[in-house]
């Protein structure tokens, strides 16, 4: 026999306690609380979920809900995550790391498994390869496939340029020669950018485990983006260069470096700084991050690159080359839509591997798995006005979380299917018949849900009464 059938009393009793706005008129009486004919150890109680971690807590015990946009299933959080992270899981040979990750397979977006799928075949063959040696293999094909696709958007962004104003069609096909080096490899003079060298570098931290190594680093990083030294449009104040000092040697006295009176350049503070990044990550052994300061340095130092090909960076980049261009201009929205088609790691198989092919085992993982872990997402934008509470909440995956941020919610779904809204509501439905939440949260939830995307779901089975089935 079903445990359900023969505990009604003890979930109208958990129910009663915890929901102070329905009365007991509003339930069919034979679910009355009386307890003391039954009674139970708190084990048995499901109290219905008004925290975020017990939000993700059910979400990991029922084996996953289905991200409200995209649908795929979201097994693990980032605590999980972090726990592999810590294990070093990822950088085992792959026999292992396959073995212990293949029950989270299903969880992973369609480019991200085709290429976990890939890693597991090689496991067969060769257990003992390191998930960064595999995706070394793949990357020539990899790299002469992506181009393909990626030739003929720069040639139609080269046509357009050549219709802008001349010093913004100078920039455009500027820049257009720049990215044919990085995707072809060849070795170029770039300039350095701060800024862009912090954006990576930040992206880097996000996959070290160590979270002191992470900040120490990234509170390096950060100098590299002071306006003075990075825009070089504001003079560099004694205050400037202290503060660059203080951070590069923390344990440094002060009056020595107080003492200091030398007129420091950018150039040299940036050397400085891309100097103590060195020497941290190769202390700790962060490949990664160690090889970006090795380039920053060339760059810094007018020597040829090979750089790499970013689509973010060039969307970037594109904007700054058509400053001045008026925003009515129709090149400037097509040339965006043309710079916005170009696959992405996250679509393109190609383009994953190709952004991965020198990279370490745990950024590659960190890549590959994070964009399915399981985050609270609020329905409501918390600028907007939306409130930090369970009727608020949704789970989506990080990928949908970041991409959506806080653009509008019905803006956002035209990019999915509508039916996954309802795929992922049958579930929250399910559970507070379960009793794992309170009738009236899902209601709210669902009106809120109604009101931010437009979108209507069906949820005549939410019963007024959870049934109890734990
Ligand atoms: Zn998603």
């Amino acid at each position: 026999m079903r445990i359900q059938s023969i505990l009604p009393q003890l979930h109208s009793n958990r129910n009663m306690q915890s929901n102070h706005n329905l009365t007991l008129q509003n339930y069919p009486t034979n679910f009355i609380p009386n307890s003391d004919k039954v009674s139970f150890s708190s084990k048995h109680r499901i109290i219905p979920i008004k925290t975020v971690k017990a939000f993700k807590e059910r979400a990991i015990q029922r084996g996953g809900y289905h991200c409200m946009y995209c649908s795929v299933l979201m097994k693990y959080d980032e605590a999980l995550f972090n726990t592999w992270k810590n294990d070093n899981l990822f950088s085992l040979p792959i026999g292992a790391f396959v073995k212990r990750f293949r029950k989270y397979k299903e969880c992973l977006h369609t480019s991200e498994r085709e290429i976990f799928e890939y890693v597991e075949y090689i496991s067969r063959k060769n257990p003992q390869a390191k998930l960064d040696t595999v995706i070394k293999i793949m990357s020539t094909k990899a790299n002469k496939e992506l181009l393909k696709s990626q030739e003929p958007i720069f040639n139609k962004m080269a046509v357009l340029a050549n219709k802008l104003p001349e010093e913004n069609k100078t920039n455009v096909l500027n820049l257009i020669a720049k990215s044919r080096y990085r995707m072809l490899r060849i070795p170029h003079e770039e300039e350095f950018s701060g800024k862009e060298i912090r954006y990576k570098i930040e992206n880097f931290t996000k996959a070290i485990s160590d979270p002191k190594l992470a900040k120490r680093i990234n509170s390096l990083t950060e100098l590299l983006t002071i306006p003075a030294i990075y825009k070089q449009t504001e003079p560099i104040t004694d205050k400037i260069v202290l503060r660059i000092l203080k951070t590069i040697s923390p344990n440094a006295k002060t009056n020595k470096i107080n003492n200091i009176k030398i007129n420091y350049p950018a150039k040299r503070l940036n050397t400085m700084i891309i100097q103590a990044i060195k020497t941290e990550t190769k202390n700790h052994k962060k490949k990664d991050i160690y090889n970006l300061c090795l380039e920053a340095e060339k760059q810094l130092n007018g020597e040829p690159i090979m750089g790499k090909f970013s689509n973010r960076s060039f969307v970037y980049d594109l904007k700054e080359a058509l400053l001045g261009l008026e925003d009515t201009n129709p090149l400037r929205a097509e040339l965006f839509k043309q710079a916005n088609s170009l696959p992405t790691s996250s679509d393109n198989v190609y383009a994953f591997i190709t952004k991965h092919d020198q990279l370490s085992p745990e950024k590659i993982a960190y890549d590959l798995f994070t964009p399915s872990e399981l985050t609270i997402e609020h329905q409501k934008p918390s600028f907007l006005g939306g409130i930090d509470s369970i009727i608020n909440w949704a789970i989506a995956c990080k990928r949908c979380n970041n991409t959506r941020q806080h653009s509008d919610m019905g803006e956002f779904y035209k990019m999915f299917k509508k039916c996954n809204a309802q795929k992922y509501w049958n579930e929250i439905i399910e559970d507070a018949n379960k009793g794992y939440f309170d009738f009236e949260d899902v209601v709210n939830m669902l009106k809120i849900f109604k009101d931010e995307s437009g979108i209507k779901i069906k949820s005549k089975h939410l019963k007024c009464r959870p049934s109890y089935s734990e």
